[in-house]
């Protein structure tokens, strides 16, 4: 046994407390040889947990299931969801929720394991997960935090020691995943479908007190629980739209109640910029394309609104209006957020039909042009050092030409945009192609020199490194036949 009175767990599990039908109790399924693999310290530390007693063998067991900390009281959660259209029932099919641990700051957090065996959610499933898309969950979570991106986080990989049949065989993992809650859209409507009004009230009830306090005194607090989720995944989706960041897989069992981003399978980063980028392998239609992605979020938050019908007003009529009423206020928030996020992108402090028109200009330009989304902010930011000769040309001179004019219209100094530009510009993204050399590195030849470079510069990701100019660069071809996948 270990001394996990020293690990600082504090689990106070409310989920688990909640009418039977909402989970199914189930143990993590015993792996044969657990080694650790990654280990967040930074995150250990904010949930206030300390590990240094404990060996990295115990630590193995721990994070693989085999052990459970002190407290944990493990459930698989029942959800449905609407899956590229279609609805299902769902459930967690290979994550384990060991508990809600109560940080130092007084934060709950969920601490849940993936890819730790079946349960009853498992359908055809094997429970389990690979350590190749472990690890890129645990590398692309960590870039989106710190690069200001709402989202899960991954405390732990652990090698369990099995094989993994997919499509080849794969070495096993359990990822230990870390969020302020696993609540979706899915899990509402798998209330709203399957179950009765009292339990939807009672969850909704939950959710509120649970995320959202302030919304208790509320006159229609289901309705008010309707609009908060709606601002919180408009601001969640323009933070992607700023980055080049592309989901893959955003059906209604994959947006958080919170606004966090999770479910790391299929997402990539857009290299060059076209809002049509897709590379989820099973997405032929580009539902989840990036430029459809604020379209999908306001086709999911329609699917939460339906489930909450019943708890906004007793008249179904007048219920549906009012939810509708929410709903169509969508576009004209999300397009006002869109411009004022492009503009900050260049250095404004507000748009109107100039820096508009300015705006959609490069846009354009980018994508006539195949130019790198990230790297073009950096190159307006490093105009007068540029040496790449896509922006050496007169179309780019002139487009940069009237940035400056109007910022100088503006009473804008030069130095005071290139400090917004800096804040909100990433110098480091994971690119897609480093992303899966460091996997088959990692994976293949046990060498993590690339993985490491990539989880150091996704740190700082908006601070120039003259050391790691390579990770910078996109790949010649444009990630041309650059495949992504789900249930990996
Ligand atoms: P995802 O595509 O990760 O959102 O998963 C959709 C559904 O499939 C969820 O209910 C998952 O729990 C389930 N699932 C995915 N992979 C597996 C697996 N290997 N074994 C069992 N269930 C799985
Ligand atoms: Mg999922």
């Amino acid at each position: 046994m270990t001394k996990q009175n020293h690990i600082g767990w504090n689990f106070k599990n409310s989920y688990a407390q909640l009418p039977e039908k909402m989970f199914a109790k189930q143990m993590p399924t015993a792996v044969p040889n657990p080694k650790m693999v990654c280990f967040n310290d930074e995150l250990a530390k904010t949930l206030g947990l300390d590990f240094s007693a404990i060996s990295e063998d115990n630590k193995a067991q721990l994070f693989s299931g085999n052990l459970l900390p002190i407290g944990a009281e493990p459930i698989a959660q029942a959800y449905a969801g609407h899956q590229f259209g279609h609805f299902t029932m769902l459930g967690d099919g290979r994550a384990i929720l060991l508990g809600e641990h109560l940080s130092p700051n007084n934060k709950l957090f969920d601490i849940q394991l993936k890819g730790s065996g079946q349960t009853p959610y498992s359908r055809r499933g094997d429970g389990k997960a690979t350590l190749r898309s472990m690890l890129r969950e645990f590398l692309i979570s960590e870039a989106m935090h710190h690069l200001g991106v709402p989202t899960s986080r991954s405390l732990a990989v652990v090698n369990t020691g099995e094989k993994v049949y997919r499509e080849e065989v794969h070495e096993g993992a359990v990822l230990a995943r870390v969020m302020s809650s696993h609540i979706r859209v899915g899990t509402f409507e798998y209330i709203s479908n399957f179950l009765d009004v009292t339990t939807l009230q009672g969850f909704t009830n939950y959710v509120i007190k649970r995320h959202y306090p302030e919304l208790t005194k509320n006159a229609n607090p289901a309705l008010a629980l309707l609009k908060t989720v709606m601002n919180k995944q408009i601001d969640l989706v323009i933070n992607w739209l700023r980055i080049g960041f592309i989901h893959g897989v955003m059906n209604t069992d994959n947006m958080s109640i919170t606004g966090e981003t999770f479910d790391y399978g299929p997402c990539a980063f857009m290299n060059n910029y076209h809002p049509d980028t897709v590379f989820s392998s099973i997405d032929v239609q580009g539902r989840y394309a990036f430029g459809q992605q604020p379209g999908i979020v306001q086709w999911n938050l329609v699917c939460l609104a339906e489930a909450l019908i019943p708890l906004i007003d007793k008249d179904a009529d007048k219920a549906v209006k009012m939810a509708q009423e929410v709903i169509n206020s969508f576009p004209a928030i999300y397009k006002e957020k869109w411009w004022q996020m492009n503009g900050i992108k260049l250095g404004f402090t507000s748009v109107a039909e100039n820096e508009k028109q300015l705006i959609e200009d490069l846009l354009t330009w980018m994508q006539n042009n195949q130019a790198d989304y990230t790297n073009t902010y950096l190159a307006i930011a490093n105009y007068y050092q540029q040496t790449d000769e896509k922006y050496i040309t007169p179309d780019f001179a002139q487009w940069y030409q009237r940035w400056e004019d109007i910022l100088k219209a503006n009473n804008i100094s030069l130095s005071s945009a290139l400090k917004t530009m800096q804040q909100h510009n990433p110098e480091f993204i994971p690119r897609n192609h480093l992303v899966e050399k460091s996997l088959d590195n990692a994976c293949l030849q046990q060498n993590f020199t690339l993985f490491n470079e990539l989880l150091k510069t996704s740190k700082a990701p908006y601070q120039a490194q003259s050391s790691y100019k390579h990770l910078q660069t996109p790949p010649p071809d444009g990630d041309k036949g650059y495949k992504t996948f789900c249930g990996t």
